[in-house]
């Protein structure tokens, strides 16, 4: 698996919780794809990044909102992306849509650019919630873009869902999923809201003025999400994701795999084998850096065999779970041996679960996830 990330830095509105890099504008667009072409290019001809060699399996168009791009310009990215980069004929090509952006046609045109993956950030069905964390549609709208996705052909539509919003209680969390289960999309991450500092939300509860969800009330929460989507027949295959048959996202598994993605646009962050880099976060400084023919990056370092172990073991025991042989040919460790100690007990608790092939995390061990990933590392440090 290798992925391919491009970084649209543009919404209409900011929401108050996030920390992504976006500028509350559609101005600079235009100059913003022709530095993205470039920067494609010079990634391509890069000799640290195999991405026109080796087949990508995914692409992704995240944010921002790439679905600010006209069908005509994200027509014209595809086409650049294919020129430059080996992207596999099978490939996932995914794009995140704010539902208060989309319409017919441009669905339309996004299915005809070769998308054929829609990640819908929706968070939630209940007007008051829509409110406070800033969102710019209805439930309505969200509603209907799912419609208008099916309707262009979509057969693969993410939603996301957030839980833990102060105000939120059971019944209306209840409601949300419902609502989201009634539009059978293909795939739902689901997250608490995250206070990132920097936010207008941080400074909001810094304040006083926003009192965040209990821990406790968040962890019921998380369980009834679980308990609800596993309910409806969605597999949890990660802490936040959880899929229908054969729709799990091959992008976030290159991610959690600790697979090499190439990522471009500003802010973006790639990973190639061992070496890290991200790019400035910052349209000027970025746009700069691609104009005088230099790589964008504020940054780039190499992990050390340890930190790529822990980062392999932090990812996939969230996700797919630790695969045993794969631990043994990268670095060499038998993680059956290395965890002896505690996994006997793991097991009989029901955390965690030994298929053969893989060390997997139960529903429950998913619920204690944090505390069990730290004394695994722990373990094998
Ligand atoms: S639309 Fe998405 S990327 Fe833009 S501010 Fe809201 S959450 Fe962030």
């Amino acid at each position: 698996m290798r992925g391919y990330y491009l970084h649209i830095p543009f919404c209409e509105k900011k929401c108050s919780y996030c920390d992504f890099y976006s500028l509350e504008t559609t101005q600079h667009i235009d100059a913003f794809v022709e530095t993205l072409l470039r920067e494609i290019t010079m990634r391509a001809d890069d000799a640290t990044d195999t991405s026109s060699t080796t087949p990508v399996t995914s692409v992704f168009f995240g944010g921002g909102t790439p679905s600010l791009l006209s069908p005509a310009t994200l027509t014209r990215i595809v086409n650049h992306v294919r020129a430059h980069v080996a992207v596999a004929a099978n490939a996932e090509w995914t794009m995140e849509c704010n539902p208060g952006t989309v319409t017919a046609e441009t669905l339309q045109g996004y299915a005809a650019a070769g998308i054929n993956r829609l990640s819908f950030g929706v968070q939630s069905f209940t007007a008051s919630e829509l409110e406070f964390l800033d969102r710019i549609h209805s439930a309505d709208e969200a509603s209907q873009a799912m419609s208008l996705a099916r309707a262009a052909g979509f057969e693969n539509v993410n939603m996301d869902l957030m839980f833990a919003v102060p105000g939120q209680t059971y019944d209306t969390l209840q409601y949300n999923l419902q609502r989201m289960l009634a539009l059978q999309p293909d795939h739902i991450s689901a997250y608490s809201l995250i206070y990132e500092h920097g936010t207008p939300l941080f400074a909001k509860m810094k304040k006083g003025l926003v009192t965040p969800t209990s821990e406790d009330v968040d962890a019921a929460m998380y369980a009834l999400v679980i308990d609800t989507l596993t309910r409806a027949g969605y597999e949890q295959y990660e802490v936040s994701n959880f899929a229908r048959t054969g729709k799990r996202c091959m992008h976030n598994r290159t991610y959690w795999l600790c697979e090499s993605y190439t990522a471009v646009g500003p802010s973006a962050h790639g990973l190639l084998g061992s070496t890290r880099y991200w790019n400035h976060r910052s349209l000027t400084q970025w746009t700069a850096k691609v104009h005088a023919n230099e790589l964008p990056e504020a940054n780039r370092e190499t992990l050390s065999t340890n930190e790529q172990l822990t980062e392999f073991l932090f990812c996939t025991l969230r996700a797919e779970g630790i695969p045993i042989a794969t631990v043994q040919q990268r670095f060499g460790i038998d993680i059956r041996t290395a965890l002896a100690e505690h996994l006997p007990d793991w097991m009989s608790a029901d955390f965690v679960r030994d298929t053969g092939s893989h060390l997997t995390l139960t529903a429950e061990g998913y619920r204690v996830c944090d505390e069990l990933t730290l004394r695994m590392l722990a373990c094998v440090e």
